[in-house]
């Protein structure tokens, strides 16, 4: 007998979130989870730091899901009331729960700092519900059950959430959807750079065909595009097998464009096959501002091969600094492909590193022409080989000139290192 599934809400408190001043990105991470773990999301609520709202949709959430994940309100401010919601929702009282009390006491205590009298409020609770420990923050979480849900209250900080979420309530609700689903949603993906999206979908044809399992989905960012598989099984072996299959099917068309899997970026892919190859390498930077040289060391461990970086602006810094030679720079301009290359060169040899990027264009929306345009972008990459320079020609507003030049530089990297 089929069995008949988890319906889930996701609730988010905040008038920041309602505003329009933060995006909501706890309730697509939790979303997500839920998903994977074969549980329907069947509705979002956003609704801000005013109790009646929030105490209205936690009951009407209470009527038809079956889980209820809350995050934000759970603070210890005037603003934070959805200790007090749940409270109202439930007919219960807040009570000071002695094991919260001492959690937020040893939160503070273990970093020597004072507890003032207003975190006790984050001890109250509603009588009948439980705490779920808060390991890197003050606010416990609660669990309750509204109507027939089983609710779970989190902080709003996204860090502190997804800790709670993975540590205390991912658990239990693996446990709840193995016995009511009908099997799991195993999800990977896998990012190409250099095809369009439309080449994507043309050259993977019926595998994305919707209805399909594993279902195959597209998303891009500033060039990247990943592509999703999210194959449903009855059990995780039975999802992984068809998943391998659509994977392996996905390679064999594309597998020249593919630089990662799993939420894997390009300056992730890059430093993965610099420290393979036990390389080093340092950027000249003009038009993207030190943007190339921030993605490469987001990373931690970067030290290990990313040396140093130069934000040339003005063409006489990229004489001075980068050795460009002046006559290239009054033949040719600063955008063009002999003083990228010069650039690459010098970054190189000043650097005494293995590998050097350089980036020169036109970002816009003004400094175009009609012989070099908004967009003209010139990349360049010497090696102990040779230097070699990519024109390109890129659409789109300042950011996205800009990001697109840096992803372009490290995809170039990354094809280097190859
Ligand atoms: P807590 O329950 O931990 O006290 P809170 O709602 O009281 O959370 P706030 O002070 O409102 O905490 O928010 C703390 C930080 O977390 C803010 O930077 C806020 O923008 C962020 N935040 C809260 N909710 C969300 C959310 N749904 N998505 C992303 N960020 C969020
Ligand atoms: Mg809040």
């Amino acid at each position: 007998m089929a069995k008949v599934g988890v319906k889930a809400i996701v609730i988010s408190t905040g008038n920041e979130l309602v505003l329009g001043q933060s995006v909501d990105t706890n309730t697509a991470w939790l979303s997500d989870e839920l998903t994977r773990l074969g549980i329907t999301v069947v509705e979002h609520i956003t609704v801000g730091d005013e109790l009646e709202s929030i105490a209205e949709s936690l009951s009407r959430a209470g009527k038809s899901a079956d889980v209820i994940l809350v995050s934000g309100g759970l603070g210890p401010t005037e603003d934070d009331l959805t200790r007090n919601a749940l409270a109202k929702v439930l007919g219960a009282k807040l009570q000071l729960h002695e094991r919260a009390l001492a959690g937020i006491e040893s939160f503070f205590a273990g970093r020597g700092w004072q507890m003032v009298e207003t975190n006790r409020v984050q001890a109250m609770i509603p009588s009948g519900c439980d705490i779920i420990g808060n390991a890197i923050g003050t606010a416990p979480g609660i669990t309750a059950r509204i109507g027939k849900a089983a609710a779970f209250f989190m902080p709003g900080v996204p860090s502190e959430m997804k800790k709670m979420f993975s540590d205390s309530v991912r658990p239990g609700l693996e446990k709840l959807a193995r016995e009511n689903c009908d099997g799991i949603i195993v999800r990977r993906s896998l990012h190409t750079f250099g095809i369009g999206e439309s080449r994507v979908a043309l050259v993977l044809g019926d595998i994305m065909a919707r209805g399909r399992n594993p279902l195959v989905n597209c998303t891009v960012s500033a060039g990247v595009i990943s592509i999703s598989i999210n194959a449903h099984g009855e059990n995780e072996a039975a999802a992984n097998n068809l998943s391998e299959a659509t994977e392996k099917q996905i390679r064999e068309k594309l597998g020249e464009y593919i630089f990662g899997c799993n939420g894997e970026s390009l300056a992730e892919a890059a430093g993965r096959e610099l420290l393979r190859k036990k390389m080093t390498i340092a950027v000249a930077e003009s038009c993207t501002g030190g943007l190339l040289g921030g993605e490469l060391t987001r990373i931690s461990g970067a030290s290990e091969y990313f040396k140093c970086g130069w934000i040339c602006y003005s063409n006489q810094s990229k004489i001075d600094k980068l050795d460009v030679n002046p006559k290239s720079m009054a033949k040719f301009g600063a955008v063009s492909e002999q003083v990228a290359g010069e650039m690459a060169t010098g970054a190189r040899w000043q650097a005494e590193v293995d590998i050097a990027l350089s980036i020169t264009g036109i970002a816009g929306p003004t400094g175009g022409t009609a012989d070099k345009p908004t967009g003209l972008v010139y990349i360049g990459l010497a090696n102990e080989k040779e230097t070699t320079v990519k024109r390109n020609l890129f659409h789109g507003d300042r950011d996205f000139v800009r990001k697109l030049s840096v992803n372009t530089a490290l995809s170039m990297l990354i094809k280097a290192l190859a």
